[in-house]
């Protein structure tokens, strides 16, 4: 039998919330490696405004995919390419939704390339559910008082509910 080194592959991201679409692209991709390191990033260049902190964003991601052993959440600051290279990852996921996300993530694919040559990026397409979903969105609903159920596990309705009683 041939010697077989896990493929490690990176998700990164804000993930502020953890969405249903967000455990969508994460869940597809462990069908294309054997673990996967879901990243929250720390230092985000496009500032948006947080309603979870760093560590309250990892506890709900731990209690969202407590039961796929395969998937680690952790944080990181610095460059992502430098960290995927660290954790031994062979590439980064990224998920598309409608051609908005196009421009930006091919940018960010093209930079990361040349930052860093041996980390390729990998796109996945979520469930058409939940191809118009965003972290930003179930923010604003749910600080509205609106019904975000089907969009987050229980986990993060919990903090939701709770953050906005
Ligand atoms: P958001 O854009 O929802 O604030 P992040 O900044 O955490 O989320 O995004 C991390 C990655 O997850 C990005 O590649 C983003 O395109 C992807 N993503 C976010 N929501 C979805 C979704 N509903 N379906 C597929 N990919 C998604």
């Amino acid at each position: 039998m041939s010697t077989h080194r896990p493929v490690v592959a990176v998700y990164p991201g804000s993930f502020d919330p953890v969405t249903r679409g967000h455990e969508d692209v994460a869940r597809r991709t462990l069908r294309v490696c054997d673990r996967l390191v879901v990243a929250v990033a720390e230092s985000s260049s496009h500032s948006k405004s947080h309603l979870f902190s760093v560590p309250e964003r990892l506890e709900i991601m731990t209690e969202v995919f407590a039961r796929e052993r395969r998937i680690e959440c952790v944080s990181f600051t610095g460059l992502l390419v430098d960290f995927a290279a660290r954790v031994g990852a062979r590439f980064i996921v990224r998920g598309l939704r409608a051609v908005a996300d196009f421009e930006y993530e091919f940018q960010m694919a093209q930079m990361n390339r040349e930052l860093r040559g041996d980390v390729e990026t990998l796109f996945l397409v979520p469930d058409l559910g939940y191809s118009f979903l965003s972290a930003s969105l179930v923010r604003e609903v749910a600080s509205l008082g609106g019904d975000v159920s089907s969009f987050v596990s229980a986990p993060v309705l919990e903090r939701l509910q709770r953050r906005f009683s």
